[in-house]
């Protein structure tokens, strides 16, 4: 046995190398197909595109992909891991425990992979421990890119105590998925302890919310010195802040400030969308738990009707910002037991976005915002072999990335096949 397989033994076995001839590429950045294409894959990543096709050697894995489609896999860009399903509704999250959490969260990966989403971005709750797993092969999952514990002022999105609770809770306490933080000093201090535990960007909760019970939507949350500081530690450490953030006044206060990133943002107005443009920043709505928090009764009342305002003005917002120039991501944000819909998001930009924009939310403008542009969201040389096989054309209807056991025939990750509903394609063990 391979010395470091006895000190971890889960440890994957070497890449194969396949060779896909036939394949119909789906380019998300000209919004096009690339057909009669032969994709190398080993060590992991995508070793060649050609498109005359080239005679392979007699030791190459071969996969006629003929009438089948080559996609890159799929990044969702707002996900909580660790509000895992197992509950009916919000109330009952209040007991549970991390352990419970964490001993559900495989269930949450696995699944996610099987979708198609080869990437996903925590913002709020999931471990280095976790991701570590991932990694090194104890648990199959996406790659993550994780906030730790997103960061709250007191009272704010992140607080999930009830007005009538009255004990206080002291700098930097964990409440659900964040962090309790005020002042300037505390922001330095608690921005920097989620760098130092493994943080690949910070989360601030930076307007009020839906699912928090003593906050208003319209609240502007956290002062500028508190999220300068934040941003700061975040730019020094050569990564970036994210704000939750849903009215153009929060949004404006957090871009002004030198946030990247805006997650919702339903409320959002022309004019600062045309700010975000300007600025570059990325905004990431999340439609479907909205859909999905009324469907299913998730939320207590007041959260309730606080949901229904933002569902119904989020569709809108999403296409103005699309049309003002903004870079528009893919993002979920659903939780307990509403992760099942996570394809469902595709379905739903549909009433507004075209199929191309709609991808692109999900691969490159993904990928720009994970900073890893150069590495993933494409089917391109170079690149982490993170790959979909897929029935049909993602490119003509979106939804077929939503019929997940019809059309995503297979999910490829970093060069292993990590789901298979096609029997040409063997799953790596
Ligand atoms: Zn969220």
């Amino acid at each position: 046995m391979e010395g470091s397989k006895i000190i971890k033994p889960w440890k994957l076995n070497s890449h194969r190398t396949l060779v896909f001839i036939n394949a119909s590429i789906i380019d998300p950045v000209e919004g096009q197909l690339i057909p009669n294409a032969t994709v190398r894959i080993s060590n992991g990543q995508i070793t060649s595109v050609e498109t005359n096709s080239t005679p392979s050697n007699a030791s190459e894995e071969v996969i006629d992909l003929n009438g089948k489609y080559l996609c890159p896999g799929l990044i969702d860009c707002h996900v909580h891991i660790a509000v895992v399903p197992g509950e009916v509704d919000l109330r009952a999250y209040k007991d549970m425990t991390e352990r419970k959490s964490l001993l559900r969260q495989p269930y949450v990966l696995k699944t996610m992979l099987s979708r198609g989403f080869t990437s996903i971005r925590d913002c709020g709750g999931a471990s280095l421990a976790v991701k570590e797993a991932v990694e090194e092969g104890v648990l199959p999952g996406p790659r993550l890119f994780i906030a730790g514990f997103a960061l709250s002022q007191t009272g704010g999105h992140g607080d999930m105590r009830g007005s009538h609770d009255e004990q206080f809770c002291c700098g930097g306490a964990i409440s659900g998925i964040s962090r309790i933080v005020d002042g300037a000093a505390e922001c330095y201090k608690y921005a920097r302890e989620e760098l130092r535990q493994g943080a690949d960007f910070i989360k601030i909760m930076g307007g009020g919310g839906v699912s928090s019970p003593t906050d208003r939507i319209e609240h502007v949350q956290f002062s500028d010195e508190e999220i300068k500081a934040i941003v700061t530690v975040a730019k020094n450490a050569g990564t970036y802040v994210t704000s939750h953030s849903y009215t153009p006044q929060a949004i404006q206060q957090a871009i002004n400030l030198g946030v990247r990133g805006i997650e919702h943002g339903n409320l959002i107005d022309l004019e600062t969308a045309k700010m975000m443009a300007e600025k570059g920043c990325f905004l990431t709505p999340t439609l479907i738990v909205h859909v999905m928090s009324k469907q299913m009764n998730f939320l207590p009342a007041d959260g309730a009707a606080k949901n229904d305002e933002v569902l119904e003005k989020g569709l809108r917002a999403m296409k103005m910002a699309v049309d003002a120039g903004v870079t528009v991501c893919f993002g979920t944000d659903l939780l307990g037991p509403m992760h099942f819909a996570q394809s469902k998001e595709f379905s739903v930009r549909s009433q507004v976005l075209t199929a191309v924009q709609i991808l692109r939310s999900a691969t490159v403008n993904a990928a720009r915002l994970l900073m890893q542009e150069e590495r993933l969201g494409q089917v391109k040389q170079g690149f982490a072999a993170d790959l979909l096989v897929l029935d049909k054309n993602p490119l003509e209807d979106i939804t077929v990335l939503d019929r997940v056991e019809e059309n995503v025939l297979g999910v490829i990750k970093d060069g292993r096949v990590m789901t298979s509903r096609w029997e040409k394609l063997t799953v790596d063990a």
